[in-house]
């Protein structure tokens, strides 16, 4: 007469059931109640549970007749403490060796098709003048081949043996016994290291040292197509890694463009900023770009034209190629017109009469947009220069305003009236 029945009525079998009618109960329990077939049903997470803890102790002899003598009780008292995590039990039971469905529920939870080694992603950064000519990259890289020698298998044929200490499954369950109670827990199988399978020195494969792989080094040529977009991405298929038993793995380039020290891109355009003077910008003149194919590009402004300070201008067809069209986008002339910083007369006088009367006579007469009403009471002013340091000192609230004077009066007038 058992003193529960709590967990045979959980796992639905008799009291006096066999280890056999045990397992098949909660094999039957488990698969249905399993959490990631019962996503919208919360509590089939909690009989997941329960089932695998109500197994885990019928299943054991010794926790089994405690649990009969004495019940839940007895067990906790005996220190049922080495309890195994519900999905641990599961992957053990099943043989789930990644994820808790590996395999068992096809493709249908996880990824598709057949299992394929990782794909090898790179950064391939080109110039501006590569992207605009065009060209073949040869890149290579290291990755690992079935060995050659022993076609993957990492020894003489007939050699490679399954590791019967794990049963090829690479992690074995141990037990140790603590007092009253047993516990289990999962290890890498000491007998394969965790292979799973068993290669005996001498017939271990000399090239591949029983890797199974080697590593080789090989040189794809990667087209960098003319007028190529930053981002975009090369594939070659199969040509990443290789492993036993799964697909090979890609590789993945991926074009990142250099940043230019003289263009800007924008999709086929291109930006480019000129720096013209005053004369230039008013009298005309050339200016030349290098171009990013080396050709050299001169481009009149015609006199009385006038550019500017900030004025955009544009040479249609100068840009970049248009990938897979066959035409050119725009190169766009961004102009900044440097004004003299001062027009002086002889010896760095001032201005002579004579130039400022021949300015006078070129451009256009003065323009004042506000005039005060002729009634206006008026005062003359100058202008100063801006001194940086001292507008730096203003926003930071140490304006040498009058008010601090408090503070250092002596130091701050030296300050002031030696700017
Ligand atoms: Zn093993
Ligand atoms: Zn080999």
């Amino acid at each position: 007469m058992v003193k529960e029945t709590k967990f045979y009525d959980i796992l639905g079998v008799p009291t006096d059931c066999t280890e056999a009618q045990l397992k098949s109960a909660y094999k039957k329990g488990a698969l249905k109640h399993h959490p990631d077939k019962n996503a919208h049903n919360p509590d089939a997470a909690d009989k997941f549970k329960d089932l695998s803890h109500a197994y885990e102790v019928l299943s054991d002899p010794q926790r089994r007749s405690l649990y009969d003598q004495y019940g839940e009780e007895g067990l906790e008292q005996g220190g049922a403490g080495g309890g195994m995590a519900a999905e641990d039990l599961f992957a053990q039971f099943f043989g789930g060796g990644g994820g808790p469905f590996g395999g068992m529920f096809g493709g249908g939870m996880r990824e598709t098709g057949p299992k394929k080694a990782r794909t090898i992603s790179h950064v391939h950064k080109v110039s501006l003048e590569d992207i605009y000519r065009g060209k073949i990259s040869k890149l290579a890289l290291q990755k690992s081949v079935i060995c050659p020698k022993c076609d993957g298998r990492g020894g003489k044929e007939g050699a490679v043996k399954k590791c019967t200490g794990c049963d090829g499954r690479g992690m074995k369950t141990m037990m140790r016994q603590m007092g009253p109670m047993i516990q289990r827990f999962q290890t890498v199988c000491p007998d394969c290291q965790g292979e799973g399978e068993i290669i005996r020195d001498r017939d271990r494969c000399k090239q591949c040292n029983g890797k199974k792989t080697t590593i080789e080094r090989k040189v794809l040529h990667v087209h960098v197509d003319r007028g190529v977009k930053p981002g975009t991405k090369i594939e070659f298929r199969g040509e990443g890694d290789q492993l036993p038993g799964v697909e090979p793995g890609d590789v993945v380039f991926e074009i990142e463009q250099k940043p230019h020290a003289r263009f800007q891109r924008k999709d086929d355009d291109l930006f480019y900023h000129a720096e013209i003077d005053l004369l230039t910008a008013l009298a005309g003149g050339a200016i030349h770009i290098e171009h990013l194919d080396e050709r050299w590009l001169t481009v009149e402004i015609t006199p009385g034209e006038v550019i500017s300070p900030g004025e955009v201008k544009v040479i249609r067809g100068q840009g970049m190629p248009s990938y897979r069209h066959h035409d050119h986008g725009n190169l766009y002339i961004q102009f900044d017109v440097k004004f003299p910083e001062k027009i002086t007369g002889p010896d760095d006088g001032p201005m002579t009469e004579e130039a400022r009367q021949a300015l006078e006579r070129i451009l256009p007469p003065r323009k004042v947009d506000i005039q005060p009403p002729p009634d206006a009471m008026t005062e003359d002013f100058t202008l100063d220069s801006v001194d940086p340091t001292r507008e730096q000192a203003r926003a930071r609230g140490m304006a040498m305003d009058d008010d601090d004077d408090e503070m250092h009066p002596g130091a701050e007038r030296v300050q002031c009236a030696s700017q």
